[in-house]
C-alpha cells in the first residue's frame, strides 16, 4: 500500500479518508468529468438521497429512527436539528402559498383556527412542543435510561413527521385547488390532519414498545397527551394574554 499525504492537512492516510480531517483521500485533480459527475450530479444526489433516506425513515418508523439516532447511528441521516429549521421554512413556505392561492373558504372554522395559530405562533410553538414532550416524557418513562437531550431528540422527531405530514397536506391541498376533485382531497386532507395529531403517540409507542408492556405503553402514551393538552391550553392562554 503506497504511503500518500492528506491533500488538506498532511496527515499520512492509507485509507479512503484521512484519519485526521475526514477529507476524502481521493488526490486526483479535477477534470470536467469529474466536476460534472462527482461535484455536481454526486452532490446533488448525495443530499437529495440522505434528504429522502431521513424524512422516509422519520415517516415510516419514527420511533426505531429516533432510538437509532440516539444510540450512535447517524451517518445515514441530516442532523434532526438543521432538518427541523429546513421543514419549518418549508412549511412556512407552502402556508404562504397556500394562503395566497386558496379561494376565499377552502377550508372548515377550526381548520383554519389551527392553522392561523400555527402561523401566527409557529416560532413559539416550534421551541415550546420539544421541551414539552421531552420534559413530560422524561417523567413518563423513566425504565427508559434516557437523559433529558436524548427525550429532546424523540421530542424532535415527533415534531419533525407533524411538520413533514402538514407539508405533504399543504401539497394535497395545492393540488386540490389546482385540479378540484374537492371531495377526494378533502379526505386525504382529513387523514393527514389526524396522522399529524397521532404521530408522538406513534412515535413513543414504537421507541419504547421493548421497554414496557402494551397496557404500561398505553397508559403512558395517554397521560403524555393530556400533560401535552392540559399545558399547551395554558401556553395559549398566556400567549392571547401576551399578544
Ligand atoms: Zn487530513
Amino acid at each position: 500500500m503506497n504511503k500518500k499525504s492528506c491533500l488538506n492537512c498532511g496527515h499520512t492516510i492509507s485509507d479512503e479518508f484521512c484519519p485526521h480531517c475526514g477529507q476524502k483521500s481521493d488526490t486526483a485533480r479535477i477534470t470536467v468529468h469529474s466536476l460534472i459527475k462527482n461535484d455536481i450530479l454526486g452532490s446533488i444526489w448525495h443530499v437529495e438521497a440522505k434528504f429522502l433516506h431521513t424524512l422516509k425513515n422519520i415517516v415510516f418508523r419514527p420511533g426505531k429512527t429516533g432510538m437509532d439516532y440516539i444510540a450512535g447511528k447517524r451517518i445515514r441521516y441530516n442532523n434532526f436539528i438543521s432538518l427541523l429549521l429546513v421543514l419549518f421554512g418549508f412549511n412556512v413556505l407552502s402556508y404562504h402559498y397556500y394562503e395566497k392561492f386558496a379561494p376565499a373558504q377552502p377550508l372548515t372554522d377550526d381548520v383554519i383556527y389551527v392553522k392561523d395559530f400555527f402561523s401566527k405562533y409557529s416560532k413559539i410553538i416550534l421551541f415550546v412542543i420539544i421541551p414539552m414532550l421531552a420534559i413530560n416524557a422524561y417523567s413518563l418513562f423513566r425504565r427508559i435510561k434516557l437523559n433529558i437531550a436524548e427525550h429532546f431528540i424523540i421530542g424532535t422527531v415527533s415534531l419533525l413527521g407533524i411538520l413533514i405530514l402538514f407539508l405533504l397536506s399543504d401539497i394535497v391541498s395545492l393540488i386540490g385547488l389546482w385540479k378540484p376533485v374537492e371531495k377526494i382531497f378533502n379526505i386525504i386532507d382529513k387523514i393527514i390532519f389526524g396522522l399529524s395529531i397521532l404521530f408522538p403517540a406513534i412515535t413513543y409507542w414504537t421507541a419504547f414498545k421493548n421497554s414496557y408492556s402494551k397496557p404500561g405503553l398505553l397508559w403512558r402514551v395517554s397521560v403524555l397527551y393530556v400533560l401535552m393538552g392540559i399545558e399547551t391550553l395554558i401556553i395559549t392562554a398566556v400567549l392571547y394574554e401576551i399578544f
